[in-house]
């Protein structure tokens, strides 16, 4: 099998990043409608991509994006919810975490698949500025194509931002607000 060689910087298997996290969902979870809560669901999510980037860096480490939350599955009380992390791809001080959260009916086995995300995480030291973190050793052909995926995201993303309709033309927005957009109105004269 081929190997990439690089420089000699310290480098860090995604094993060493790896956690797993469960809780049983319990009614103080739910929302209204007997559902839990996707606020919960955030909570859980930021803290084992906290422990992951946390692990892998060996510093204190703080949320910068999320790409993105899709709540698939509604979570049901009493199923057990597992949360599985790890670094998918590193930046200079930053780590993309992959996160896959599955439900599980306790009783009948069932699993269900209820989102997977993807966290930029910033390396901080004890001042608060941002620190390199270490370089990523990737051993398997998963571990390869989850490092592409990341970098293509990260591309994505920078296009998205860059992006302005009609490159910020304002009298051509109008005009596609005009004929498409029907649903909602545009009033700019006290502007
Ligand atoms: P994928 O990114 O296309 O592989 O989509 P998945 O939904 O399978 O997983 C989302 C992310 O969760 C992955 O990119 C990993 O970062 C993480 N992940 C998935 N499975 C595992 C696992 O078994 N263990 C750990 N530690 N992390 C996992």
């Amino acid at each position: 099998m081929a190997t990439v060689f690089k420089t000699a910087q310290q480098f860090r298997t995604v094993t060493s990043s790896e956690i797993t996290l469960s809780q049983l969902m319990l009614p103080t979870h739910s929302n209204f409608s007997g559902k839990i809560h996707g606020g919960h669901l955030l909570s859980l999510m930021d803290q084992i991509a906290f422990a992951s980037a946390s692990k892998f860096s060996g510093s204190y480490c703080v949320t910068a994006s999320v790409d993105r939350v899709d709540f698939l599955n509604p979570i049901e009380v009493g199923e057990l919810i597992t949360l599985k992390a790890s670094v998918n791809y590193v930046g200079n001080t930053s780590m993309m975490v992959g996160i896959r959260v599955d439900a599980q009916n306790i009783q009948t086995g069932e699993v269900k698949h209820c989102n997977s995300s993807y966290f930029t995480m910033i390396a901080k030291d004890t001042s608060g500025a941002t620190m390199p973190v270490p370089r990523l050793q990737l051993t398997n052909r998963e571990q390869v194509m989850r490092y592409l995926k990341a970098a293509e995201r990260i591309n994505a993303r920078k296009q998205r931002i860059a992006a302005e309709p009609f490159g910020g033309d304002l009298n051509q927005a109008l005009a596609l607000m005009a004929s498409e957009h029907t649903d909602v109105n545009v009033d700019m004269a006290g502007v």
